[in-house]
């Protein structure tokens, strides 16, 4: 998203449902490298097609998705010796989802399934390994034991029994001096300086008795230590070092062996990031009721009733996505959209080529029906993001996105243009964007499929000048002072921009919105000499406007007059000489009128 607020209202939130960490990452770069191959996004459009249809399998897998750890986090921890005695327990979980997986894949009975996920490897003696060598559920570190399990080691058992017979000790002892010394509060405890020590608070402190040794004054306690403490302090001390270091060296073979498996682990994981992914898209269409897309490598585009994925999942109650539908192809190469602001151009060519990118990234698409001739690249020229901060106005960012396409396009990209010339002067922008569709159109290393959206109605006379241009509208209903949007892309060009409708709508003052209409009249019939400009200045003194009016009466008469003259010539059987009679008719008509 360009507005900074992280995966809102993006396509990447629409599509995705995965569930492990690396499902995610894999995922996006799915989205981020779309298939140029058929047969690569016919195979991934396969496995969706499985996946969606068996929504019960779908649910299986996405169970035991759930208890997968991020195996490239802890590889990547293995390889760099850093992994701890948890990380190889969650790599040996992670691990122990495969069989049922597999076993799953088996009996699905579904080809490309199967054909995908062929070599799972559960990695059974790894997996075996470690269970037998680690705990449960081992510390966050790997120096103070904990980490190994009984059983696997005898020199380890007995040092543990050692330690656990001082610790049973320590209790008895405990017991017994509370007895002797009639003092029911003194207990034992241990810390790093002073090792093993009686607690003694103040209040019995006269009970202590003399061959307690002291070591510590506290606010509210003495703390002691006896001959005998410290004799098995010695035993427990030295067997609970010996543990430390021969479970390190345990810990440290064992990560030794995993690292022999580190390929197989990597290979795996991808496996489980490429399920996960096909999940997810198999979810998103479910979710969203998207059809299969027909790939093709011909050079059209066809889509019947194809919504924008995003902008449908974000509508309010109450509210439809309007469907449309796209041609794209030899005879349909360049569309040319007019309509008012707010009417859905924008959200028309984006929708396009979210279809176009989807269906290459082997996911379902948001219509009824879609062929998709592959595209190479997507360009597009969309939104007015200004990079005033390096020191670009808008136009220039613009004519920079605008150069980049047009030196790079091909007949096989899909181009989408969404208001070119708007930074700079009117006559200016449509000049640029008048010559930017000729030149798209008319070159041959271009002639790209492309959805251009104008305010420009001017430009719908492009359609009639050449032959692969074609004029779009979005619908509008004109109901007394207001306009109704229909979000309807529909045949033909349209010659109202509706921009002062939009300023009404917006709630600009009424007299305002009234003197922007006349100015617009006004500007419409061409009157843009500094006498015609006086009686607009002068506004709203009745009568001002007669010469205007008669002017343009006489002009459509002349034009009526040229009209039916035209009409009339038969090109096919006109000889050369009688071309340039009628020339010489036509002319005359002109000079009569004046
Ligand atoms: P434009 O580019 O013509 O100014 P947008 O494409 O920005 O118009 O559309 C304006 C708003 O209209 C969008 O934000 C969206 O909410 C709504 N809209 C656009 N297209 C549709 C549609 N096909 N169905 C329903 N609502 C739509
Ligand atoms: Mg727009």
């Amino acid at each position: 998203t360009i507005s900074g607020k992280g995966n809102e209202h993006t396509l990447l939130s629409v599509l995705d449902y995965t569930i492990t960490p690396m499902g995610a990452r894999l995922f996006k770069q799915w989205l981020q490298q779309p298939l140029l191959q058929e047969n690569e996004i016919e195979d991934r459009l396969n496995l969706v097609n499985e996946l969606l249809d068996h929504p019960e399998l779908r649910h299986e897998f996405i169970e035991q998705l759930k208890t997968v750890f991020d195996m490239e986090r802890l590889l990547g921890r293995i390889v760099t010796g850093r992994s701890n005695g948890r990380d190889l327990m969650n790599l040996k979980q992670s691990l122990r989802v495969i069989p049922p997986l597999q076993k799953h894949i088996k009996t699905s009975g579904l080809p490309a399934l199967q054909a995908a996920f062929a070599n799972f490897d559960p990695l059974d003696p790894l997996a075996e390994l470690i269970e037998q060598v680690i705990v449960e559920n081992p510390p966050l570190t790997i120096q103070d034991g904990g980490i190994i399990r009984p059983g696997y080691n005898a020199e380890l058992d007995e040092l543990r029994s050692i330690s656990e017979g001082g610790k049973d000790w320590l209790l008895t002892y405990q017991t017994a001096e509370r007895k002797r010394t009639g003092i029911s509060s003194l207990k034992i405890n241990y810390n790093k300086v002073f090792g093993y020590y009686l607690e003694v608070s103040n209040v019995h402190k006269d009970k202590v008795p003399l061959e307690y040794i002291r070591k510590q004054t506290l606010v509210n306690a003495e703390r002691y230590i006896t001959p005998d403490l410290k004799e098995w302090e010695e035993k427990i001390l030295g067997a609970e070092d010996k543990i430390n270091a021969i479970e390190y060296r345990i810990f440290q073979e064992i990560r030794e062996q995993v690292t022999a498996y580190i390929k197989p682990i990597q290979e795996n994981s991808l496996k489980i990031a490429e399920l996960d992914s096909y999940l997810s898209l198999a979810q998103a269409a479910a979710e969203n009721n998207y059809i299969r897309p027909q790939i093709n490598n011909g050079t059209g585009i066809r889509i019947v009733d194809g919504r924008h994925p995003v902008v449908e999942k974000n509508m309010g109650h109450g509210e439809d996505f309007i469907a449309n539908d796209t041609r794209l192809d030899a005879e349909e190469q360049i569309w040319i959209i007019t309509g008012p602001n707010m009417s859905g151009k924008s959200t028309f060519l984006r929708q396009v080529g979210l279809i176009v990118l989807m269906a290459q990234i082997g996911s379902f698409v948001p219509a009824a029906k879609a062929e998709i001739g592959i595209v190479d690249r997507i360009f597009t020229r969309v939104g007015a993001s200004d990079n005033l901060a390096l020191g670009e106005s808008t136009f220039l960012v613009e004519m920079n996105e605008t150069a980049n396409i047009l030196n790079n396009a091909t007949p096989k990209s899909l181009i989408l243009l969404d208001e070119i010339g708007r930074g700079t002067s009117t006559f200016d922008g449509l000049s640029i964007a008048w010559a930017v569709v000729e030149y798209i159109h008319s070159e041959k290393k271009l002639r790209s499929k492309t959805l251009f959206a104008t305010h420009y109605h001017e430009l719908t006379e492009l359609a009639m000048l050449y032959p692969r241009i074609k004029n779009y509208n979005v619908a509008v209903e004109e109901w007394e002072d207001q306009v109704v949007f229909l979000r309807k892309i529909i045949a033909g060009g349209t010659d109202n921009s509706y921009g002062i409708y939009v300023a009404q709508m917006a709630g600009l003052p009424s007299n305002l919105i009234e003197r922007a209409r006349e100015i617009l009249s006004n500007l419409e019939s061409n009157e843009l000499t500094p006498q015609s400009r006086k009686p607009r200045l002068a506004a709203r003194k009745p009568g001002r406007n007669v010469n205007k009016n008669q002017l343009s009466l006489f002009e459509k008469e002349h034009n009526g007059k040229l009209k039916e003259a035209l009409k009339k010539v038969d090109i096919n059987h006109l000889t050369p000489l009688e071309a340039m009679q009628k020339l010489d008719e036509l002319q005359k008509i002109l000079h009569e009128t004046k």
